[in-house]
């Protein structure tokens, strides 16, 4: 499978990249939006597409042609204000998902967070409220179209080294859960069309990725 990574020069999107190149038989198309994030990509052999997601769907559209899923990993960070989280962790997720739909890729990854709930919403504190309310609304919409999701709702993310280890229902408890074993995740939705039409959460544990991920 060709996968495109959208947000692939980001932490999760990095080791994610790296699982697919490792893998042998599956191929990234890593979606970067700076010229001089390519080289790092190219060395380890994945193609790349130059897109901004504040950018027009068409040119998502163009980067998500002939490949075989999507997996959205992009987001605004921490440090930019409510406007960054409306354009990229919302609008640029929509877009992304209207590209999949015009470009007929079905297959389609998001990289939510760990409570998207309308509850969780208003029980946010004030300032990461509009970022809930990004990952709220993104997952409806990707809920309401036809294509083959797959929503993960990761915890708080760590950049200790991965297990591959994990916990994974439709609600586990708050905890912490490595960068590099949320890409094993997300490596094993697109290997496991099982998890197509499901969304679960998912922190460290004892279970291995497959495992856990057939028992969903
Ligand atoms: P990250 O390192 O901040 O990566 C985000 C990526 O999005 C970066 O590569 C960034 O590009 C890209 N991006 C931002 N604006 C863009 C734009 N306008 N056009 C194209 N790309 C753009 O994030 P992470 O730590 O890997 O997290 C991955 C996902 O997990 C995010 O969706 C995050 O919301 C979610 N999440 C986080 C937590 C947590 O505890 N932090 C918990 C659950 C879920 P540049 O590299 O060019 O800056």
């Amino acid at each position: 499978m060709k996968i495109l990574v959208v947000g692939a020069n980001g932490q999760v999107g990095k080791h994610l990249v790296s699982l697919i190149q490792d893998s042998g038989k599956h191929k990234a198309k890593a979606m970067i939006r700076k010229e001089e994030q390519a080289s790092y990509f190219e060395t380890i052999g994945a193609e790349t597409a130059i897109v901004d997601l504040e950018g027009e769907i068409e040119d998502i559209a163009k980067a998500a042609e002939g490949v075989d899923a999507i997996v959205f990993t992009a987001g605004s960070g921490p440090n930019t204000g409510a406007d960054k989280t409306l354009m990229i962790d919302l609008d640029g997720a929509v877009k992304t998902i209207k590209a999949a739909e015009k470009a007929g890729v079905k297959r389609f990854i998001m990289v939510s967070s760990y409570d998207t709930t309308r509850e969780a919403i208003q029980e946010a504190p004030e300032s990461f409220a509009p970022y809930v309310v990004a990952k709220h609304y993104a997952d409806e919409w990707l809920r309401g179209t036809a294509l083959d999701y797959t929503i993960v709702h990761p915890g708080r993310l760590t950049n200790e080294n991965g297990t591959a280890k994990v916990e994974i229902a439709r609600e586990v408890e708050i905890g912490e859960v490595p960068r590099e074993d949320v890409a094993h995740v997300l490596f094993g939705c697109i290997e496991a069309d099982s998890t197509i039409g499901k969304e679960f959460q998912v922190v460290s544990g004892s279970a291995d990725v497959k495992e856990a991920l057939g028992k969903l």
